[in-house]
């Protein structure tokens, strides 16, 4: 007999459908594929090479869990750069992977009883995360009219004696949308109000457009840092997802909880992928500036061709590889005498008949969108949204 915890769980959406995808592909179908999460670039060079030579210098064995120290330095020396904040090494634990920090931070702090807050639409894995540790997420519904930002009146609306923590994702997967400061403003004042944590994944820190300035909550003053755990990884920005470095900073004893924790499940993040993250941190940082120019022109692209499509709607992301297009004007539509009435509907209608792959919105907590993710050549996404509105034509 299974746990009532793996009864409870579902496998992640977006793998799910991507490895469809995949199948298809495999069996020769031309699929276009809008359902990946991760850059289509490769991993650079001078990276690749400093796991090499890790390899080749024998740094093949055991490391310190949490991560060896030059690497621990590196993300220090990230933070002080790139968001004014100051941490120690005991503030900070590398993970396999940002999903795995989050999972390690809900092994931490969340336990039968807790309720914690999510903005909707989110990451697919943060619910079942909350649920795998015998918590409660509580949902609170976020609007295309207000770019799909959390509203202060919202949040307190949600906030109970058993609220433990609120999930923050900017820029955001899925809606490709960003926080502005005075909105996190707004929210550090509501969470020190009620003693929440604030779990702020920054994951696409680096890949804003049109200047946008990310900024992280837990800079905006010493008392929110104090009750903020900011997650990161190398997966998004150097394109290395396989290599499984992500990491986490925030107050002592979590660090040192989820340190523990981490000592007794996966041990140390793989010894040579943390040898090429130092150099990813400290290396150059130029690949970064080439892979946002070209997801900048995809974007744009994407974007204006998903809106001259009758029946569709997308606001203009400003973060992230994703557009999140609103569909609803589909559904209720037929396709072969078969009623279209959902973003699961229209993502199968498309995958089936236009071989086109992406993620239907309600993986995400709303079934009125889509999310295309534009990680995939210009080539693809010319061919790719000629297929979408042949196929939206085709509805009746
Ligand atoms: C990709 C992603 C992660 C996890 O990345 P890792 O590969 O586990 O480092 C975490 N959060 C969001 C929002 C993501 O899109």
């Amino acid at each position: 007999m299974l746990s009532e915890r793996a009864k409870n769980i579902k496998p992640s959406p977006t793998l799910a459908i991507d490895a469809k995808a995949k199948a298809m592909k495999a069996a020769g179908v031309d699929v276009v594929n809008f359902g990946v999460g991760e850059p289509d670039f490769d991993t650079p060079e001078n990276i690749k090479e400093a796991a090499i030579k890790a390899i080749k210098d024998g740094f093949t064995k055991y490391t310190p869990v949490g991560g060896i120290d030059p690497l621990k330095d590196a993300i220090i020396e990230k933070f002080r750069k790139d968001n004014g904040l100051e941490y120690s090494r005991e503030e900070v634990i590398v993970s396999c992977g940002a999903k795995h920090s989050l999972y390690n931070i809900a092994q931490a702090l969340y336990g039968n009883g807790d309720e914690v807050i999510i903005p909707a639409p989110y990451w697919v894995s943060y619910p079942d995360q909350v649920i795998l540790n015998d918590a409660t997420p509580v949902f609170v519904k976020t609007y295309e009219k207000d770019k799909f930002i959390l509203k202060a009146d919202a949040l307190k609306s949600h906030i109970t004696k058993k609220t433990k923590a609120i999930i923050l994702n900017s820029p955001s997967n899925p809606t490709g949308l960003t926080y502005d400061r005075k909105t996190l403003e707004d929210i550090a004042s509501i969470a020190l109000e009620h003693n929440l944590y604030v779990i702020s994944d920054e994951i696409y820190e680096k890949l804003t457009y049109n200047g946008f300035v990310h900024t992280s909550i837990a800079s905006l003053g010493s008392e929110i840092k104090n009750r903020t755990l900011i997650v990161n990884g190398l997966s998004k920005a150097y394109a290395m997802t396989g290599w499984r470095i992500g990491y986490t900073a925030g107050p002592k004893d979590i660090i040192k909880a989820m340190t523990n924790i981490q000592s007794q499940s996966t041990s140390n993040p793989t010894s040579i992928a943390q040898k090429a993250a130092v150099e990813a941190l400290t290396g150059p940082q130029d690949f970064i500036k080439t892979m946002l120019a070209e997801f900048d022109k995809r974007r744009k692209y994407l974007v204006s061709e998903l809106n001259s499509i009758p029946g569709i709607s997308c606001l203009t992301p400003t973060g992230a590889f994703y557009a999140f297009p609103n569909t609803s004007k589909l559904y209720g539509k037929q396709a072969d005498g078969k009623k279209i009435s959902s973003s699961s509907g229209l993502a199968l209608h498309l995958l089936e008949k236009a071989n086109v792959a992406l993620v239907p919105g309600d993986a995400f907590g709303n079934d009125n969108h889509i999310r295309l993710s534009y990680a995939t050549s210009m080539e693809n996404i010319g061919k790719g949204v000629k297929r979408i509105r042949e196929a939206v034509s085709g509805l009746k």
